[in-house]
């Protein structure tokens, strides 16, 4: 069992001596200096990831671009494992393996027109700030610990990882930490994702996500009537399920994201279906609303006549998991709290904790420590094409993701 790096206690006063101390290393200046500088180089960078695809399940040309960054700075043991996450090693002997993460994936589906374009210090385009900016923060402190040689205590696993948005369901992350040979190695994971310095996560947002399916004999709209119509039955489950009380506390949601059925106007559909997307700090109301869901559901169901209900005519009922995030929690004293609070008032950033749905999920769901704090700079419009990344000050967010780091991996002059 590999020993723990040597690092603050659990008091808060020696994890702020133990972050000046790492913020007055001379190398650790170099690397401020280096962040700073190479603004310009970050925005190229950004630019080109942000026009390559990565809609989920397509993410193999962003693995390929990240792969050969990783390889020309120099990290060792570059890989892409089987679903595209791609992984590179800052070595430092035998130790404990500490990991920073970016997605490369994006909500955009294939054949999105991705152009970026620049205004002062303002980028934009479909995907730059979550989650280009992400990554760039990725290599850019790897960049800065290569080029200014400090050599953390413990190894760091820089990782490209797949799968976050939507449907991927967290499977790059979910893959490393269940069947990756570094799973046992990994004692904790830093995740960057979207812009910004003012939040961390020290909750993971559960989410459910299900697609319900009515299906029917179909039929023409005139000589057929009376069939059942399956828009009508997922129409009747869904608005009994909208009218659901959510508590405020824990916050829970709920949302239809997508519907679809039916080939023409004067035919009774074939099918119906809708996409829906349960949300909770809870564990047990996230429960309980999928049961209400599943209620509905069957409710509607049970409405068509009897008669419908078997037979060749049938009418059938179909609810698949589209998505299963765990909801979890970081203990009030965990470590990478302690630290990233430090840094933060170090750098002088008026920070507060964020419930939310990413890549930390994982870790926090099996009891490793982890939170998600964004890239510097500041974003809006994630998730549409009107998506923008403001540079000013990204540099801020770089050295704080740095810090956050150093203090994660012990560092010595
Ligand atoms: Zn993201």
């Amino acid at each position: 069992m590999a020993s723990r790096p040597p690092i603050p206690d659990s008091s808060r006063a020696s994890a702020q001596k133990e972050i000046a101390r790492i913020a007055e290393m001379r190398s650790v200046h170099a690397a401020f200096s280096y962040l700073h500088n190479q603004e310009m180089e970050f925005r190229r960078w950004q630019r080109e990831l942000t026009e390559i695809p990565a809609p989920p399940f397509g993410e193999a040309a962003r693995s390929e671009w990240l792969l050969q960054r990783f390889t020309a700075l120099g990290l060792e043991n570059v890989q892409r494992d089987d679903l595209g996450n791609v992984l590179g090693f800052l070595h430092n002997g035998p130790a404990p393996l500490i990991g920073i993460s970016a997605h490369l994936d994006t909500v955009f589906p294939q054949g999105t027109a991705l152009q970026t374009r620049e205004e002062g210090n303002r980028l934009h385009g479909p995907g730059i700030s979550d989650n280009a900016a992400g990554v760039i923060a990725l290599l850019a402190v790897a960049n800065a610990l290569k080029k200014t040689q400090l050599k953390p205590a413990t190894n760091i696993l820089f990782i490209g990882n797949v799968g976050e948005e939507g449907e991927g369901n967290l499977r790059g992350m979910r893959h490393l930490f269940a069947a990756s040979a570094w799973r046992d190695a990994l004692q904790s994971l830093l995740v960057i994702d979207g812009a910004g310095t003012d939040t961390y996560v020290n909750q993971a947002l559960g989410s459910r996500r299900f697609e319900i399916t009515f299906r029917g004999p179909g039929g023409h709209s005139w000589s057929d009537f009376g069939v059942p119509n399956p828009i009508i039955l997922l129409a009747r489950a869904l608005a009994r399920f909208s009218e659901v009380q959510a508590p405020e506390s824990p916050r829970t949601t709920f949302n239809v994201g997508v519907i679809s059925g039916g080939t023409s106007v004067n035919s009774i559909p074939e099918s119906a279906t809708a996409r829906v997307d349960l949300r909770s700090a809870s564990m047990e109301e996230l429960q309980k609303l999928e049961d209400r869901l599943r209620e509905c559901v069957a409710e509607a169901w049970r409405e068509a006549p009897l008669s419908h209900r078997s037979g060749e005519l049938k009418v059938t009922l179909a609810i698949e998991s589209i998505g299963d995030r765990p909801a979890a929690e970081l203990p009030k004293d965990a470590r990478i709290l302690q630290i990233v609070r430090a840094v933060d008032k170090h750098l002088r950033i008026e920070s507060f904790p964020r419930l939310a749905s990413t890549d930390a999920n994982v870790p926090l769901s099996l009891g490793i420590e982890s939170t998600t704090i964004g890239a510097g700079g500041d974003g809006g419009g994630a998730h549409t094409l009107r998506e923008w990344f403001d540079c000013s000050n990204r540099d801020l967010g770089l050295k704080r993701i740095l810090l956050v780091l150093l203090a994660l991996t012990g560092v010595h002059e």
